[in-house]
């Protein structure tokens, strides 16, 4: 049952955790594979992705930012999604495959809430108890989050232990998985952690770069030159990329988050500045202290601030199958503004890196090329961030 090879994506992934956590990822995968050939769980999800979700979501041609930047620019609309981003995509299958597995209980950790926001919203669809784990300083920050995800039945666990964060909130939902494999089912929500949930998250995901794929030879009768996404954990980009591994015409670009810059510790791009090292039972790049503790990341957009990335990115850099870039902060904010006033979509900040790293580099596309970015949120949730940001700027 164990093939050892499929938990790698080149010398990356893997399965770096405690000999009794193989028992509950042997059954997850086991499972896994099993339903993934099922039609009527394939069935099943695809009505609610479309019913739901409200997918296929438009791939949507932003004719302004085309001419600002001088060539053809279309948007993969994830902020249309229900609850506002991808996330969902993947929460959905999970807790779907959860159900079928005859699992009482969802488990799910949370940083920003985004993922313990559209977990909770699974659980409520499919009427099973929902506990997220979440750090109690991420608790005071995002406090509207922790309301929603109690407005939609979930209970939220505040984590008490080490920096009271996102990493903490991991490691108390894998005790908590352990403990209680027999009815639990750990939701993860990008393509991180040991096998197989890198696999499994891409492969719910990549129904964005498959819709993608016939909506452009739809549109424009050939393929992209360029798919461009931000990286966080990874997801979003991965499930864009997947579907053009083989289309060699078709380039790709990964935009982590450079924060205050590259050259301070302030930013949280693993791909660019990372070491390869094991985190999260994952062996991939990780961005590291010179004492090898992980150091702490930042970026403005709470949803690429982790300090790894999945293990498939590290694969397709390592192949150059994908180049990963970085947009700081202020790259972001503009990518945010410039979409807003442009095309009257705002943007989360998480993709806003993608755009305004676009904008910024416009210089290095033809005017021929055909790009599409992958807007994985919509900015709703950003206002405040951007709003007290313009405040401090309008005083200075
Ligand atoms: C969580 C989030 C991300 C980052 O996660 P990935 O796994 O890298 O996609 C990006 N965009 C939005 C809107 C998010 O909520």
């Amino acid at each position: 049952m164990r093939n050892i090879k499929q938990w790698y994506f080149g010398n990356f992934g893997g399965r770096f955790v405690p000999e009794t956590l193989y028992f509950c990822l042997d059954e997850l995968a086991c499972n896994y594979f099993r339903y993934i050939k099922d039609k009527n769980f394939i069935s099943h999800y695809r009505t609610y992705l479309t019913n739901f979700v409200g997918r296929p979501t438009p791939l949507y041609f932003a004719s302004k930012l085309s001419e600002y930047c001088g060539f053809k620019i279309y948007l993969k609309r994830e902020d249309l999604c229900h609850t506002g981003a991808h996330k969902i995509n993947n929460t959905i299958g999970q807790v779907l495959l959860a159900k079928l597995m005859g699992k009482k209980r969802i488990i799910a950790e949370t940083g920003a809430g985004q993922h313990g926001v559209a977990t909770a919203t699974a659980c409520a669809l499919f009427g099973i108890k929902c506990v997220v784990y979440m750090g109690e300083e991420d608790m005071v920050r995002q406090e509207i989050n922790v309301y929603r995800m109690k407005l939609l039945g979930a209970e939220v666990i505040p984590v008490k232990t080490g920096s009271r964060t996102l990493k903490d909130a991991i490691n108390e939902c894998l005790r908590d998985w352990v403990t209680n494999v027999n009815d639990t089912f750990y939701v993860i929500g990008s393509v991180v952690g040991p096998h197989p949930y890198p696999l499994i998250v891409r492969n719910f995901q990549s129904v964005i770069g498959k819709e993608t794929k016939k909506q452009i030879l739809q549109i424009e009768k050939k393929l992209p030159n360029y798919l461009i996404a931000c990286v966080g954990g990874g997801s979003n980009a991965i499930g864009l990329f997947y579907p053009f591994f083989y289309d060699k015409t078709v380039a790709m670009i990964g935009v982590e988050a450079g924060g205050k810059g590259i050259n301070t510790s302030m930013h949280a791009a693993s791909l660019t500045k990372g070491r390869v090292g094991i985190l999260h039972g994952m062996k991939t790049y990780v961005l590291t202290e010179n004492n090898g503790q992980i150091q702490t990341t930042h970026s403005i957009s709470a949803g690429l601030d982790y300090p790894a990335v999945g293990p498939e990115h590290a694969y397709y850099k390592s192949i150059g199958r994908a180049k990963y870039v970085v947009a700081d902060d202020d790259t972001a904010v503009l990518g945010f503004e410039i979409l807003s006033k442009l095309e009257g979509i705002t943007p989360a900040l998480e993709p806003a890196h993608a755009i305004g790293w676009l904008v910024r580099n416009k210089k290095m596309f033809n005017s021929t090329d055909i790009v599409v970015v992958c807007l994985s949120g919509r900015g709703d949730k950003d206002i405040n961030i951007i709003r007290n940001i313009s405040h401090k700027r309008c005083e200075t």
